[in-house]
């Protein structure tokens, strides 16, 4: 049915309209003056400014601090040719920004209009994770699409991120349709990792830092390099095939260690690289350990940082920077002069600018002067949609010790 002025219609509050008209998607509770007649949950409803002016057109649910989650501007019908055209758009922008990508986040929710949706491709399987209850009730006619435009091998779903609880939902993990058993062979920049898509961190691996792999392997030539929160290897293994020396990959889980040997295996690198399940911080506190008069000895050449978001709210924000600061302290001492540290914060709450400032203090607590030769953001898969804050959450640096 398309949204005609018999659709339930949500008018917001005098003031509450500009968010939206900039092209927010969420509109919270507290910013609806009245609904016309309520609405089911999950279904659409038309939005409307105190004027009665149309603002465009989303899925309601009362049961989520988010009220509404707009789709569009204008008046549309949630059929499966809107999500067909919606994903095909989303698709271009991979296409025109990773044209050798062959695995990549296909629909990043808000960042792609479709607040609520995340869909991966992993080479010939796709993985869907839903959100939000409007696209739950829809997601036959997304099954539809998708099956319609990549003709995948499988489909699963994956999910069970915890803040579907907030939308009155359930966790949810298994094939939708297709033959596989969730194992599978990711290529990333040309190289192979192993993930299971049943229990992989996100569903499966990260993606969102397949452009960085890359861009941070140019600094790896002859280097000795340390990945520190290595996971599957991502950065360890692209550094060793850029031409690194040796590369000593940590991580705390044995699972994740064992995965990124055989990942190293698989993809020849495995004499160039060494591996430890440890604590990070318990390891690097190790290494910089020394006799009062004694000096930590350089001996990196590069270092990648990329540890997990060590704040989900902004209330611990100062434990994360003491956390932040830390792990920097002691890689800027084990790092030589002329040596690159290639950090990474994944947490929201901590913007580029703060994260920076974290860093130059712990630079400035062993005397080193920093050179930034990089910045980065998450890769194009992930896009960043300035009017709407939450896209962007990925941030990091390169810096060249100088002395
Ligand atoms: N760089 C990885 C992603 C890292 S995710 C990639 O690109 O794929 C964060 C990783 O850090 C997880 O694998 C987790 O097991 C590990 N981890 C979390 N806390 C840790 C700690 N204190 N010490 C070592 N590893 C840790």
């Amino acid at each position: 049915m398309v949204t005609t002025d018999s659709t339930p219609t949500v008018i917001l509050k005098p003031g509450e309209a500009d968010r939206v008209v900039a092209g927010h998607p969420w509109i919270y509770a507290g910013e609806i003056q009245r609904v016309t007649q309520p609405p089911s949950d999950g279904a659409m409803v038309q939005v409307k400014d105190h004027r009665q002016r149309l603002l465009g057109a989303g899925f309601f649910n009362s049961k989520s601090k988010i009220h509404v989650r707009m789709l569009d501007s204008r008046r549309i019908e949630a059929d499966e040719a809107f999500f067909e055209a919606r994903i095909r758009a989303a698709l271009g922008v991979r296409r025109k920004y990773m044209p050798a990508a062959t695995s990549f986040r296909v629909v990043n929710a808000e960042s792609d209009f479709l607040s609520g949706l995340i869909v991966d491709k992993y080479g010939d399987i796709l993985v869907l994770q839903i959100s939000a209850l409007g696209m739950e009730l829809r997601k036959e006619l997304i099954v539809g699409a998708l099956r319609k435009i990549f003709s995948p091998r499988a489909i699963w779903e994956r999910s069970d991120a915890a803040s579907r609880k907030f939308e009155g939902l359930g966790e949810v993990n298994g094939r939708l349709s297709g033959e596989s058993d969730g194992k599978c062979a990711v290529n990333l920049n040309g190289l192979t990792f192993e993930t299971d898509l049943r229990e992989g961190h996100k569903t499966g691996l990260y993606l969102d830092q397949q452009a960085n792999y890359q861009a941070v392997s140019h600094f790896a030539a002859g280097a000795q390099a340390l990945d520190g929160f290595s996971f599957l290897g991502g950065f360890g293994l692209h550094a060793a095939r850029a031409g690194a020396a040796h590369v000593h990959l940590l991580d705390q889980s044995a699972a994740a260690i064992d995965a990124s040997k055989r990942n190293a295996a698989a993809n020849g690198l495995l004499e160039k690289c060494s591996f430890e399940a440890v604590n990070v911080f318990d390891w690097l506190k190790a290494q910089t350990a020394v006799k009062p008069h004694e000096k930590v000895v350089p001996r990196f050449d590069l270092i990648i940082l990329d540890p997990p978001s060590f704040t989900r709210s902004r209330a611990s924000v100062p434990d994360a920077l003491r956390g932040y600061k830390e792990i920097h302290l002691r890689a800027l001492k084990l790092l030589k002069p002329g040596g690159t540290l290639a950090t990474f914060c994944c947490s929201h709450h901590v913007g580029a600018g703060l994260f920076q400032d974290t860093l130059l203090s712990a630079a400035y607590d062993t005397r080193r002067i920093l050179r930034r030769v990089a910045a980065y953001s998450q890769s194009p898969d992930h896009p960043v949609i300035p009017m709407i804050p939450e896209t962007e959450y990925l941030k990091g640096f390169a810096f060249e010790v100088v002395s």
